[in-house]
Parts: structure tokens; C-alpha cells; sequence
């Protein structure tokens, strides 16, 4: 039997090819922007710098000062230089952290905002912004911060580093995962997550084998755009708060946790979710969901322990107890001992297993 269900599309223009970059001013022009902020972080200042040029009249100015977490410190100064230059729309060129600091400058002053992604985070597709002020982490889901406009250009994508690409990749992987058997899943968001796996799980190993393929970055970056519309449509669950906990209390980085926590997350909730167990294996062409990825991971030479990113053993058990503080919906209750034990085995670098509720 189908549903019941909600399907809520968010409205978002995409503009996805090679060479894309070039529409940037009439996308601009088309949102009604005359003076565009160009942001980007301090490592992608020159492309920014470039792209500004390219944008003629409209450009008003860069700000190159996101930061990871978009702490709120970073986005008084660029609205200070949004003040400053009389900009009326802001373009965001890079990954999840510049994302993130266009989306919290239109939370602030309504800007509309053209999103330029240059790696797999999704980001730009979810109307979810994460902020840091002094030192805490909080998240807010608003339609505001939606971008109206993202422009996918595969051409940016070919610099990301190979190990950026892969961790980014099972990030992104990580969203469609949980879109499968999220609360509020749906058949067309199911349909969009299975595509998504499959021609990310397909697309890292060519990537890996050759940095500047095309058509597998194309392939990666059409997966990143249908998981980013997996994480904003549908809810989260254990795996993703999972990440948000460890990232938030060990300083760990986003994409690694994901990459890691990811397989063993999946094994905890198995048994509840056969459905999507089934299309995530036949996404990847495993016989095992959890294995599967485990072994996708490893073959694409990512890091499996959560001690090698720097997370401290004393903090498993620090870890499991915050799990299962805030109550959040899962398919599988929250066990203590079932998550404890699966965060020590992602601490170790241990392939997953699969657990069942004590009955
Ligand atoms: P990032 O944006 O921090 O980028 C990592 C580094 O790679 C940066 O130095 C960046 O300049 C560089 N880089 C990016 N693209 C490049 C390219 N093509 N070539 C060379 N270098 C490049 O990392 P990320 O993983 O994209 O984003 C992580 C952040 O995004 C986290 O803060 C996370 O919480 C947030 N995020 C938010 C959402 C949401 O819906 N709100 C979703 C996903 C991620």
C-alpha cells in the first residue's frame, strides 16, 4: 500500500551543466539583484575575485571570511560589508560553510541569495541553517534562508580534493540514507534518495581513479544536488544527530564523522527498515546496506575510526550519553547500550553489525 503521505516541494531554481558559472549574471539579474557581495572562504578568494569580475556592474565586493559552522561573529563582519558596498543580493561560491553564511545574511536582512556549491555538501538545497555563537551550535529551519537560485557548474568541482571529494560524497550519501526511512519519507523523495546513492557509489571510485573525469564529477555532483533535496524535504534521524554530537562536542570534521558513523548508524537501524536496507543495496550493488557502504568507504581509501579524526576514547561513553538525552524520532528506539556500543565500534574502525531490540 502507498502513503499515507506529505510531499512539500521547496521552490528552488537549478541551473546544473558545465561552463554553468557564465549564467551567474543573468541568474542575477533575473533575481533583481543589482549589487552582488560575492562570498567565499579564504582558501576560494581568487575564484571569487574572478567571478566578480565577471559579473561587470553587478558586483558590488567579496567577503572571503566563511568560516566552518558560520559563527555569528563572521557573519556581523559580513554584513557590516554588505552595509558597506550597498549590496542587494549576496552570491555564495563554495562549500557548506559559505553556503551557510549566505543563508545567514538572508535570514538577517530577506537578500536573495544565488548559491554557486562547489562541493557535495547539499547544503543549497535546505531551508536549514546552522549557526555557532560562542562556541554552541544551533540549528534553525526557515524558508528565508532557502536559496532562490543555485547554480551547479561541474567545471568547479574538478579542483576538490580527492579525500574532500570522498568524505563530501558519503556525506551527501548520508542524506538520501536517511531520506529512506525518514518520518516524513515519501515515494518521490524515495525515488530521488535510491538515484542519489547510486550515482554517488558509482561516480567516487571513477573520481578516485581520475580526479578530473567529467562525466563521473557530473554524475557525483547530479547525486550531491538530489540528496541535498533529500535532507531539506524529509527529517533526520539517528545517524545525523549523531554526527551534529560528535562534530559539535570533539571538534571532529563534518564529512569524516559522516563518512564513518554512516555504515554503523545504518546496521542500527536495519532491522526496522527492510525497504530501504533493500534499495540502498541494490544503489550500491551490495548484498549488505551497512557492509556495503562500509566497504565503498574503505575502498575509496576514506578513514574508518573515529579516533583517527581525533576523537578521544574517553569520549564514547560521553558520546552515548548525549545520544540519547535529547529525544529525537528514529525507526529503532534509543538504546544506550546498542548506541554505545556501535559508536565504540566507529571509534575503532571496526566494520559494522547489524543489532535488534531486545525483544
Ligand atoms: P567547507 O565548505 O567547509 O569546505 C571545506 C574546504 O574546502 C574549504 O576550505 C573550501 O574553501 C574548500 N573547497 C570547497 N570546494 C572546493 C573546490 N571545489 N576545490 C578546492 N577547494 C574547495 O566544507 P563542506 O563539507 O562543503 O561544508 C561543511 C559545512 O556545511 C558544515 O558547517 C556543515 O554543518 C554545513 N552543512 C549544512 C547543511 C545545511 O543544510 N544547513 C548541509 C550540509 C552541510
Amino acid at each position: 500500500m502507498i502513503g499515507p503521505f506529505t510531499f512539500e516541494n521547496l521552490p528552488c531554481r537549478v541551473v546544473f551543466g558545465s561552463g554553468t558559472l557564465g549564467a551567474a549574471r543573468s541568474e542575477i539579474e533575473r533575481l533583481g539583484g543589482t549589487r552582488a557581495l560575492v562570498l567565499t572562504t579564504p582558501q576560494q578568494e581568487a575564484e571569487g575575485a574572478r567571478l566578480g569580475a565577471d559579473l561587470g556592474p553587478l558586483y558590488a565586493g567579496i567577503f572571503p571570511g566563511a568560516t566552518m559552522h558560520t559563527p555569528v561573529e563572521v557573519t556581523d563582519r559580513a554584513l557590516a560589508a554588505m552595509k558597506a558596498c550597498g549590496a542587494d543580493c549576496v552570491v555564495a561560491l563554495g562549500g557548506g560553510s559559505t553556503t551557510g553564511l549566505g543563508k545567514a545574511l538572508a535570514l538577517r536582512t530577506g537578500v536573495n541569495q544565488l548559491c554557486i556549491p562547489t562541493t557535495y555538501a547539499g547544503s543549497e538545497m535546505t531551508p536549514i541553517l546552522g549557526e555557532t555563537r560562542d562556541g554552541l551550535k544551533t540549528t534553525v529551519r526557515d524558508d528565508a534562508v532557502l536559496p532562490e537560485t543555485v547554480i551547479y557548474d561541474v567545471d568547479l568541482t574538478l579542483s576538490l580534493p580527492v579525500a574532500l571529494t570522498v568524505t563530501s560524497g558519503i556525506n551527501a550519501i548520508a542524506h538520501a540514507v536517511e531520506a529512506l526511512y525518514a518520518r516524513e519519507r515519501n515515494p518521490v523523495i524515495s525515488l530521488m534518495a535510491e538515484e542519489a546513492i547510486r550515482a554517488l557509489a558509482h561516480a567516487l571510485p571513477a573520481i578516485v581513479d581520475k580526479p578530473d573525469d567529467r562525466g563521473a564529477r557530473s554524475q557525483a555532483l547530479y547525486g550531491a544536488w538530489l540528496c541535498g533535496v533529500c535532507l531539506g524535504t524529509v527529517g533526520m534521524a539517528l545517524h545525523h544527530k549523531l554526527c551534529h554530537t560528535l562534530g559539535g562536542t570533539f571538534d571532529l570534521p563534518h564529512a569524516e564523522t559522516h563518512t564513518i558513523v554512516l555504515p554503523h548508524a545504518l546496521a542500527y537501524n536495519a532491522a526496522e527498515v527492510p525497504d530501504a536496507m533493500a534499495r540502498i543495496s541494490r544503489a550500491i550493488g551490495a548484498t549488505d546496506a551497512a557492509g556495503g557502504l562500509y566497504d565503498l568507504a574503505r575502498r575509496l581509501n576514506a578513514k574508518l575510526a573515529l579516533r583517527d579524526i581525533g576523537m578521544p576514547a574517553d569520549g564514547i561513553e560521553k558520546a552515548a550519553d548525549l545520544a540519547v538525552t535529547n529525544a529525537y524520532w528514529n525507526p529503532r528506539p534509543l538504546e544506550r547500550s546498542a548506541i554505545r556500543d556501535l559508536i565504540a565500534r566507529a571509534w575503532s574502525g571496526e566494520p559494522p553489525v547489524v543489532t535488534k531490540t531486545a525483544a
